[in-house]
């Protein structure tokens, strides 16, 4: 008897749980909608809203994969962090132009950042192409790969409710979904043009971030300047990904959170590869002389061919940008929740 009651229990709450649905978690389309705009207008941003609209409605789409005008679909909750309305970020540095067509539009999805700010700095730029390596007749600059690493992952970090500062610019360069990016020596630092003896460009995007920082670090609970880079070693290295820390203690535990949620990442999604990425300090330039937190991370190795197809797929690229933002927000937890 009591054995029966349980599974009616259970029987009937598993019938009963869409009727806990509340109402402002249906919606009618609008003209023109399709699934992802729909969602777009709920804040729902992460594609994984798409597997979960589709599993709820899955008697609601029609035979082409849309949506029928006058029939309410149900709108997937919200994951951890993720908010509706989008939250207003306001005195953003960066002008989202930057971005490019195509990306500049884009959602604030979660204010899991709001108390952060970033400086991002791709390595070289101007005068000064970083490793360049060759593929068949093309030259391909590492400046400019690490600059669409920056911008993909800077844009991201937005979207968390995060202030960025794009520190090294290009106002001719979006965000490239091209395998091979065009070389050109247009960057600027912060609308400076970029010096070419190598001291004065580093001493340049340093002295640029630290007068920022002078005027942010009261404003934020959370600090870090990142400088990407593409590594070039002997041909035959494979390298994944490496993170150098200054000498300060914020910035060895920023690189061993960064390290550690990567490394979980790859574990998820190529379980058999093996992650090689490495931790160290580095008493480079830089590191030296940043007063905020500081971390270097090169992606690969520019001259080994399995590394270089991540690194020329541009879905990779932003892959490994998501995957850096999501370490940075493990990590603005493990700050904040700690002071
Ligand atoms: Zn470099």
């Amino acid at each position: 008897m009591k054995l029966r009651y349980i599974i009616i229990t259970i029987v009937l709450s598993g019938c009963l749980s869409p009727l806990f649905v509340s109402a402002q978690d249906m919606a009618y389309p609008i003209e023109g909608d399709g699934i992802l705009s729909f969602l777009r207008r709920w804040n729902r941003i992460d594609t994984s809203y798409v597997r979960e609209f589709k599993e709820l409605n899955f008697d609601r789409i029609n035979a082409q994969g849309g949506l029928e005008l006058g029939t309410v679909y149900l709108i997937p909750p919200l994951h951890p962090g993720d908010v509706y309305p989008a939250p207003e970020v306001v005195n953003q540095p960066t002008e989202r132009n930057i971005f490019g067509e195509k990306y500049k539009d884009f959602a604030v999805a979660s204010d899991n950042l709001k108390d952060a700010c970033f400086y991002i700095m791709s390595g070289h730029g101007g005068p000064d192409p970083g490793a360049v390596t060759r593929i068949g007749g093309r030259e391909l600059h590492e400046d400019e790969y690490n600059y669409d690493f920056a911008l993909r992952l800077a844009r991201n970090l937005m979207m968390h409710g995060a202030t960025v500062y794009v520190v090294i610019q290009d106002e001719y360069d979006g965000i490239r979904d091209e395998r091979y990016l065009m070389n050109n020596n247009g960057e600027t630092c912060m609308g400076e043009p970029i010096p070419k003896s190598q001291i004065d460009r580093l001493k340049q995007r340093v002295d640029n971030v630290n007068d920022l920082f002078e005027r942010d670090k009261a404003k934020f609970k959370y600090i870090r300047a990142l400088e990407i880079h593409i590594d070039s070693r002997n041909p035959k290295e494979q390298i994944d990904l490496f993170l150098y820390y200054a000498d300060n203690p914020q910035s060895r535990l920023t690189s061993y959170t960064l390290r550690n949620e990567i490394l979980k990442q790859y574990q998820k999604h190529q379980p058999n590869r093996g992650f090689i990425g490495n931790v160290s300090h580095r008493d480079l330039y830089i590191l030296r002389q940043l007063d905020p937190p500081a971390i270097m991370v090169e992606v690969g190795n520019f001259q080994n061919a399995r590394d270089r197809l991540r690194i020329l797929d541009p879905n990779n690229r932003q892959a490994i940008a998501n995957w850096m933002t999501n370490a940075f927000m493990e990590d603005y937890r493990r700050v904040v929740r700690n002071n």
